[in-house]
């Protein structure tokens, strides 16, 4: 496995829709464990394919289980790994929260942004092997970040007062939210 490099706005496969995947083949769970392992490098919790500058419907998300405020805070979903690819949104709540979100794509910011609280996330695992999951939370807010990327948004496109991390919030975790 290695640590593949996560690009930033200037590179133009972030704002690109990113294309089906259609091989489930080595190539892509070289690609899938890679990300799995840049994901876990850069300290982020959830990682799309157009960041590591390949334009295919796939993320991977992971919410952290190492301490234990996390394991209080994200319940039976702390540690699991999720990897999705095609994924479609199902069912979005009608329900709408708003969350502190940072991006390993812009390095140093964070902004306020409004989502549904749940959605229903059906696509293909690593495999090619259809799934469904449902998601509440900072999971469903994961989820939806990472789709966004493949259809090259951004949570700066979406997000209101963003903001540069302040040291304050760096030590209350709030940069741990990065995806
Ligand atoms: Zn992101």
């Amino acid at each position: 496995m290695s640590v593949l490099d996560i690009i930033q706005p200037d590179n133009p496969v972030l704002r690109r829709k990113a294309r089906r995947v259609t091989s489930f083949d080595r190539r892509f769970q070289k690609l899938v464990d890679d990300m799995i392992e840049t994901m876990k490098e850069a300290k982020g919790i959830g990682l799309a394919a157009p960041q590591v500058a390949v334009s295919q419907r796939v993320f991977v998300a992971r919410l952290p289980d190492d301490s234990e405020e996390a394991r209080e805070e994200f319940g039976e979903q702390a540690g699991v790994l999720y990897v999705i690819a095609n994924p479609k949104l199902l069912r979005v709540s009608k329900e709408t929260e708003e969350g502190v979100e940072g991006c390993l794509s812009i390095p140093g910011f964070i902004g306020d942004v409004e989502r549904p609280v749940a959605v229903t996330i059906r696509g293909q695992d690593r495999h090619g092997n259809a799934l469904r999951v449902r998601a509440e939370g900072w999971l469903a807010r994961v989820f939806q970040h990472e789709f966004d990327h493949l259809n090259g948004t951004l949570f700066i496109d979406i997000a209101t007062d963003v903001r540069p991390i302040e040291d304050e919030e760096e030590e209350t975790g709030e940069s741990n939210t990065t995806a």
